[in-house]
């Protein structure tokens, strides 16, 4: 049987997890998965996926954040200092 994985969201617990897609007909696809953490059976109503570049993009957003602000200090250091 073909499977594939998709990374899901648990509607319970909120924890991010890999669920395996049964392939069971080429035309139906099983969504059903048990939640690793809670045991809270995952319907395909309630299929929620997650995937991990959008992780990356709120990650590296917050990088530049970060990287904006230490600019601004540096500019104003070098005002006070002049
Ligand atoms: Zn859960």
């Amino acid at each position: 049987m073909k499977t594939h994985k998709e990374k899901i969201i648990c509607p319970n617990c909120k924890t991010k997890q890999w669920a395996i897609v049964e392939h069971t007909l080429p035309w139906y696809w099983n969504y059903t998965h048990k939640c690793k953490n809670c045991d809270y059976v995952i319907m395909e109503s309630e299929w929620e996926q997650v995937d991990d570049v959008q992780d990356a993009k709120k990650e590296a957003g917050f990088l530049v954040i970060i990287l904006a602000i230490f600019i601004v200090l540096i500019i104003l250091l070098s005002f006070i200092n002049n």
